[in-house]
């Protein structure tokens, strides 16, 4: 079976990279078998191993499954009808799902999370914490069904299933399967198109809401998008999808755009700019572009006909293998992907299911028919990568030390436990390491196809200089502090990666005036034709 969709460009880079970068992968695996990884010392400075436990075993592929309809039928469920059935899974499966609010709508309806993990109710140290989030667009629906189906799925699967059973004794999967409750409470089944009950109940588009990392927000803050930053912040999500409506494509960051154009703006709303879209068309890549381009093709690829490229109708655009980059379709501000890729360095992407809107009910068993198979396997992924611990000399774990891959600015910061996680494709990488009181660190690593590759990190406690602060530029690590291969070198300052300086910070705001009054209008206007 082939969990790992080769991604044939991004392939070829990582390996021209693997071979030119031949000599050192050499130098590290040769420190690797003079090493013995089984004795720990925290104060060696580094130890990597194969994380054997969650890599995914040559597992067969998930079976197909149909929901018994006695538990879970193919129908929209309102929130009441949403509200007991997870309370009725929770109460049956008391083993594999917790039920929690994470905050409440502006009516007052609760904002469910069901946690279905065979830890359920507490993180399991050193690995990953997923989420998917549906229906943030409360007349987009499709993904909200998804979702309970994919909890039902879990559940039912996991005594029987080797796949399920592996995801779940791994991976704890936060399910929030409406964002937007009280958009959805007033939209209209069988409307594929328009905006009514896309907002929440004061009007907001929660996916323009959140923090922006190119323009400043100035919408107001609201219970719904508050309520998922608070949850964000409190559990270190690896991975991340955004269940929509209106397309099919998997889009990715980043959704917003240093200079988002008003021309463009304009013309991906009519018709008649379509000669313009090609000279305007510019997407906002990531330093994870591999990484995005890769989770989303696993979708794609994994869906019954996201990555065949179909457009939805003939004046819609058409994505090539399914997916496309946000901005590259049309640039938005505030919107939820970015900031929880630049926050908190959580890849999210957001998941387009269905052409229509609120296509009718008869329509939801061929949506699972489809989605099924990429729901689980897009979750699998946060197994992929670099995963592992940064530690004292002690072997006390090391809280919101800041970690970037190097040449990949966006960053990320340790749990309370002192771990971390980023998925990565196949190669040779960097990490930098800062945390405060300590000397930074640099470390080397690769990244095989096959499993994670484990990697704790000891920070030495800085040394104070007369006149300098404690991680200041003359910063000496005790007691050498030099990683494989005698590559150590100071990194310059710490810095801390969350919440990044925006980029238009005391720069005016390119938000102001009639001009972007106009292309942010059309904007709105186009995101209420699609997803
Ligand atoms: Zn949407």
């Amino acid at each position: 079976m082939i969990l790992r969709t080769p991604l044939a460009a991004g392939h070829q880079m990582q390996l021209q990279l693997q071979l030119l970068l031949l000599p050192s992968v050499l130098l590290l695996v040769l420190h690797l078998l003079l090493c013995d990884a089984k004795t720990v010392n925290p104060g060696d400075g580094m130890q990597v191993q194969h994380h054997q436990m969650t890599a995914e075993p040559g597992l067969p592929e998930p079976r197909a499954y149909m929901p018994d309809a006695q538990h879970l039928d193919f129908v929209y469920h309102d929130h009441e009808e949403l509200t007991r059935f997870l309370r009725a899974t929770s109460a049956r499966y008391p083993n594999l799902t917790a039920l929690y609010s994470i905050g409440k709508s502006i009516q007052g309806r609760d904002l469910w999370v069901m946690v279905v993990s065979s830890s359920p109710y507490e993180h399991m140290v050193g690995k990953p914490d997923v989420k998917y989030v549906g229906n943030i667009h409360g007349n987009e629906p499709v993904g909200r069904e998804m979702l309970l189906h994919l909890i039902q799925y879990f559940v039912t699967s996991y005594s029987s299933d080797q796949y399920v059973k592996w995801l779940l004794d791994n991976t704890r999967i936060h399910i929030l399967p409406t964002m937007n409750p009280d958009g959805y409470a007033v939209s209209k089944e069988g409307t594929c198109d328009g905006g009514q009950g896309r907002y929440n109940a004061r009007g907001f588009d929660l996916n323009r809401n959140f923090p922006d990392y190119f323009k400043q927000n100035n919408k107001r803050g609201q219970p719904e998008t508050d309520s998922v930053k608070d949850w964000i912040s409190k559990i270190q999500f690896v991975l991340s999808g955004s269940l929509h409506g209106g397309a099919l494509v998997a889009s990715y960051p980043y959704d917003n755009t240093p200079n988002s154009r008003l021309l463009k703006g304009i013309c991906r709303s009519s018709a008649l700019c379509a000669m313009f879209q090609t000279y305007s068309a510019a997407p906002s890549l990531t330093p994870d572009d591999d990484v995005f381009k890769h989770l989303s093709l696993v979708y794609a690829r994994n869906h019954a006909k996201m990555s065949r490229g179909v457009a939805c109708k003939s004046a819609t655009p058409a994505f090539e293998n399914g997916i496309t980059n946000g901005a590259a379709w049309y640039p938005l501000t505030g919107g939820m992907q970015d900031y929880n890729y630049v926050w908190y360095g959580c890849m999210e992407i957001t998941l387009e299911i269905s052409c229509c809107k609120f296509p009718p009910a008869y329509e939801l068993k061929k949506y699972w028919e489809d989605n099924q198979l990429s729901l689980i396997k897009f979750l699998a992924e946060a197994h992929r990568g670099v995963q592992g611990f940064v530690f004292d000399p002690a072997g006390m774990p090391i809280e919101r030390a800041s970690i970037k891959i190097k040449g990949r600015d966006v960053g990320f910061q340790t749990t309370k436990y002192g771990e971390f996680w980023r998925i990565l494709l196949p190669g040779y990488y960097k990490v930098e390491v800062f945390a405060e009181g300590f000397a930074p660190r640099e470390v080397e690593f690769v990244i095989v196809e096959q499993h994670p590759t484990l990697l704790n990190v000891t920070l030495q406690p800085s040394k104070r200089l007369e006149g300098i602060g404690p991680m200041g530029p003359g910063a000496v690590p005790v007691g050498g502090g030099v990683g494989p291969g005698g590559l150590y070198r100071p990194i310059p300052a710490p810095q801390h990666y969350r919440p990044p300086v925006p980029p238009y910070a005391g720069a005016a705001s390119s938000d102001s005036g009639i001009f972007s009054t106009i292309s942010n209008g059309l904007n709105s206007l186009y995101s209420n034709i699609f997803g």
